[in-house]
């Protein structure tokens, strides 16, 4: 007889393994809202010549497996990346690109260090390859700790730049002494570095252990494609495409994504540059009412805020959606705010102010002595 796991989020047969039993999905599931500013992605618009690509899709892309131009789109990305398309791998989004990294270079029970707080899909990978995740705090700056990282022997080393949730940059000299140190592999995630202004995926095919990761889903607009890249060796690279197995991309997407780092390249670098102004003017006038956001390198803030949840959902209620982070280490509870065009980051303001007005007063309303 088959019983379920109570306990978990979502009850689990006891079938699964027991790692998996207890992992909780990642919340995709969106209600729509006037504004979503929850997932990082392009919020000013879609690639332009990719979209007019699209539309000469025939009959063949529909009816046939992809594949037919995957050497395009490699040659593209590669000449965008500044490798060669060899030194390229794709997937179904980036972290198809990490998760099979992941399991090409780390054997079930060995480990995988990263810092902490960092992309929420990064443990969960870990997981499901049977391998351990091993969060290590960030320095009081928030720069990563390379030594401590490094002190793990972690099979696998993941580094965001810039990083996901906090926005900010790990310093360079970091960087470069957690790839010349390490023992296994680095995993250094760029799906921002669009809007860093820039990056080392040119750098990921010099060191025979590094693999640079980058997406099509944030500053290019694509993230409904599921479009995402590695570059690293030509040797690794072919390891983690082993691994990640065949037709991992549709077929549009491949040639729309191809289209687009050739030719929306201006288009994306433009957009970039006005979702990162629009991030410091942002950020400004937060700090006008009170708040301490963390200072970005991406098109998203962290701000931190008591009983983010509360907040986010009495956001929510004015029709602005962000992503609450409860607890963070070393941070506490926060939200994360993607930039969109100015006039809805108005009303992103005024949504945040007015429902921190409410949560401080429902806080007041509940435990009267600490109003006083
Ligand atoms: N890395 C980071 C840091 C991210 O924030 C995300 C998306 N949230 C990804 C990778 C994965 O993006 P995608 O699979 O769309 O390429």
């Amino acid at each position: 007889m088959t019983r379920v796991n109570a306990g978990s989020a979502s009850a689990s047969l006891e079938l699964a393994r027991a790692t998996i039993r207890d992992l909780v999905p990642y919340p995709t599931e969106r209600i729509p809202c006037e504004a979503d500013l929850s997932d990082n992605t392009n919020l000013f618009g879609a690639p332009p010549a990719a979209m007019r690509e699209l539309a000469t899709s025939g009959r063949d892309e529909i009816t046939r497996y992809p594949g037919l131009y995957t050497r395009r789109l490699r040659e593209a990305l590669a000449e965008y990346a500044g490798v060669r398309p060899e030194e390229i791998v794709t997937g179904c989004g980036s972290d198809d690109v990490i998760d099979s990294a992941i399991r090409a270079f780390a054997e079930p029970g060995e480990s995988l260090a990263y810092s902490d707080p960092t992309f929420s899909m990064i443990p969960v990978f870990a997981k499901v390859n049977g391998i351990v995740p091993v969060p290590v705090p960030f320095t009081p700056s928030l720069d990563i700790d390379p030594d401590a990282l490094l002190a793990t022997n972690a099979r696998v080393i993941y580094v965001c730049a810039p990083n996901n949730p906090t926005g900010t940059a790990p310093s360079p000299a970091a960087i470069d002494r957690v790839i010349e140190r390490a023992p296994g592999i680095v995993i250094l995630d760029e799906a921002y570095a669009e809007f860093a202004g820039a990056g080392r995926v040119a750098d990921g095919p010099r060191h025979e252990r590094l693999v640079v990761t980058r997406t099509l889903s944030k500053a290019f607009g694509m993230a409904g494609f599921r479009i995402g890249y590695g570059a690293g060796s030509a040797a690794l690279i072919h390891d983690i495409e082993k691994v990640r197995g065949p037709y991992k991309e549709n077929g549009p997407g491949e040639r729309a994504a191809a289209c687009a780092v050739r030719e929306d390249v201006d288009w994306m670098q433009e957009l970039a540059a006005r979702a990162v102004e629009i991030r410091e003017r942002f950020a400004a006038l937060l700090r006008e009412r009170g708040f301490d956001p963390i200072p970005s390198a991406a098109n998203f803030m962290l701000v931190p805020v008591a009983q983010a949840a509360r907040v986010a959902s009495a956001m929510r209620e004015r029709g602005i959606a962000v992503r609450p982070y409860p607890s963070l280490r070393s941070i506490g509870d926060a939200i994360r705010i993607t930039m969109a065009p100015w006039d809805t980051m108005e009303r992103v303001l005024d949504a945040l102010v007015a429902a921190r007005g409410t949560v401080e007063q429902e806080h007041v309303t509940r435990t009267p002595e600490s109003g006083r």
